[in-house]
């Protein structure tokens, strides 16, 4: 089975498992982006318009992200971005810790299945799953390794919108996300 077949089905057990939580509340709104990319960017959950249009990153957080992906040179096509909790949690608020463990092992196959070089973890949440010490101040902008992955943290679009993260530090985090795909094409060939 090739790597679209394997998303689909994917998908599809997603949307059929009633036991997750937000099932039945919310569409599913599985990813989206070129399944062969260097880098899969993981936010949190789906937010109104992303429910609305059932894409991820599509909303103000969205459009900053997609300026900071062209900020360096790359397509939001080029990329894949997806979320770890697939349906949007009422009122925006937060994740709770049951539903990211819940949606948990769909994520986890759906990485194995892209099998990026670089996860790009927006924000706490999804880099905390990845890296449960991690402090997102401290380590965004940096390359981390955990089991088979590489995990790069960045500050979530969400934070510079808020004012509390300054777009020319979130830009230069994007360009050391650059610099660090690059290194690893120059280490293991290109993707
Ligand atoms: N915030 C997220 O974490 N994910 C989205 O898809 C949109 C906003």
């Amino acid at each position: 089975m090739n790597k679209l077949d394997k998303l689909n089905n994917l998908k599809d057990e997603i949307s059929n498992d009633r036991n997750l939580p937000l099932y039945g509340t919310a569409n599913l709104v599985f990813g989206e982006g070129d399944i062969d990319c260097a880098v899969l960017f993981i936010g949190e959950a789906p937010g109104a318009e992303e429910d609305r249009l059932v894409r991820p990153f599509v909303g103000r957080s969205g459009k900053l992200l997609d300026k900071m992906i062209e900020s360096i040179g790359w397509k939001r096509e080029q990329v894949y971005i997806s979320n770890i909790v697939k349906r949007r949690p009422p009122d925006n608020r937060d994740p709770l810790p049951s539903e990211i463990e819940a949606y948990k092992p769909y994520l986890a196959r759906q990485i194995e299945i892209i099998n990026p070089r670089v996860i790009a973890t927006l924000g706490r949440f999804s880099t905390n799953y990845f890296l449960p010490m991690a402090k997102i101040t401290r380590d965004q902008g940096k390359l981390f390794k955990s089991a088979n992955w590489r995990i790069f943290p960045l500050f979530h679009p969400a934070a510079v919108l808020r004012g509390t993260v300054p777009v020319n530090e979130y830009e230069a985090s994007f360009k050391r996300l650059k610099m660090t795909v690059e290194n690893e094409e120059k280490l293991f060939g290109p993707f």
